[in-house]
């Protein structure tokens, strides 16, 4: 294939948001496909996806990987297809998986792989939006979050908030495999209801429903109490779970998305004494940590799916020009299931 008449459309950061990013917050730019060095590849983005850390990469300070910076193509993983080739590991026709950016092409030196964090995907194994959310980034979160700090043991309660998205889908349905009783929170009865009746959750808390629904549902659904809460949530519905939790119980800090477009400062959890009365604990989590065992997780969630007993949503939206916007659906809860972006068909 010519590289040479190809135009490479991306999404850059302009600016640091305050609160929600906004459109003037990105800028968009072109550039030629350049050709790859000896041993590099291009790769043409099929799907990108779209995270909720993704606001925190849009800020400046220390964070476990640094921020994106101002001018700089907006960071994004995906998935994608190698369309030049002068390496021995990737071949022309292969689809990977990698930090793409928001843009329709990469240019990767060698070098540049393992920062990338390339590796080919098996679509035996799953499609390539499964390979984005339950055998991708998401589903490896929810797993070694659950199983590694949660350490779940059958018949205990687990709770598991943002259920119906791309980690907390996950989360829960590892959780039933093992065993437990799992009760999701999510926002709005169409969401509790598919994580109830399509992937076979105990219950599930609508938290939109009416102030105290949360606490009332935790009652109603946690009679013994809660052994394990997976909190992608943060803020009011952390300090209702950590009212409710049983003696030894693990919390794992996945993520506080409604804290993430906060412009006053974080709100922790008041109920954190709870922890010292229970002998229980709260432990963040971060993803990268776990690389060295992904393909182990992909492993046994592939089987899963081989096996009809697991399921992945995703919510795919088309076009690269629509990333600003289709960002948003993250923070205000329009996406349901994981939030993909097609650049292009395969
Ligand atoms: P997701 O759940 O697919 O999408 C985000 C969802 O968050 C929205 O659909 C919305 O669902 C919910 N939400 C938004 N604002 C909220 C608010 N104010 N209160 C309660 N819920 C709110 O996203 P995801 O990719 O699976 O990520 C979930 C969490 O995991 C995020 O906090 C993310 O940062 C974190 N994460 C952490 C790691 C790690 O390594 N630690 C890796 C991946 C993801 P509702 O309609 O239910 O409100």
């Amino acid at each position: 294939m010519s590289l040479a008449n190809l135009t490479n459309h991306q999404i850059r950061l302009a600016a640091r948001p305050v609160g929600m990013p906004k459109a003037t917050d990105w800028s968009h730019t072109t550039e030629a496909v350049t050709e790859p060095a000896d041993g590099g590849i291009v790769i043409k983005t099929l799907a990108l996806s779209l995270d909720p850390a993704m606001r925190g990469w849009m800020n400046e300070g220390k964070s476990y990987i640094p921020p994106v910076g101002i001018g700089e193509v907006m960071r994004a993983g995906g998935v994608g297809k190698v369309i030049a080739s002068k390496s021995d590991k990737f071949a022309v026709g292969d689809l990977v998986s990698a930090t793409l950016g928001v843009q329709e092409y990469v240019t990767l030196t060698a070098d540049e792989f393992k920062r990338n964090g390339i590796f080919k995907i098996d679509q035996r194994a799953g499609t390539v939006t499964q390979w984005l959310n339950v055998l991708g980034m998401p589903g490896m979160t929810g797993y070694f979050g659950l199983m590694d700090v949660g350490m779940p043991k059958a018949g205990e309660t687990v709770v598991v908030s943002g259920a119906a998205g791309a980690v907390g889908q996950t989360v829960g349905q590892i959780a039933k495999l093992k065993g437990c009783r799992v009760v999701g929170i999510a926002g709005g009865a169409a969401k509790c209801d598919w994580v109830v009746k399509e992937l076979g959750f105990d219950a599930c808390i609508d938290y939109k429903a009416g102030p105290g629904a949360v606490r009332a549902g935790l009652k109603e659904h946690c009679p013994k109490g809660v052994d394990i809460y997976f909190d992608n949530v943060g803020g009011e519905i952390l300090d209702d779970v950590l009212a409710k939790i049983t003696r030894g119980a693990r919390i794992i800090i996945c993520g506080a998305i409604s804290q993430y477009n906060n412009t006053t400062a974080v709100q922790g959890p008041k109920n954190y004494l709870s922890l010292l009365v229970n002998r229980a604990r709260m432990e963040g989590i971060v993803v990268f940590d776990y690389a060295d065992r992904y393909h182990l997780a992909v492993a046994e969630m592939a089987g899963y799916i081989r096996e009809g007993k697991m399921k992945s949503k995703e919510d795919v939206v088309v076009g690269l020009q629509t990333f600003p916007d289709t960002l948003l659906k993250l923070f205000n809860g329009e996406n349901f299931g994981k939030l993909v972006l097609e650049v292009a068909k395969d």
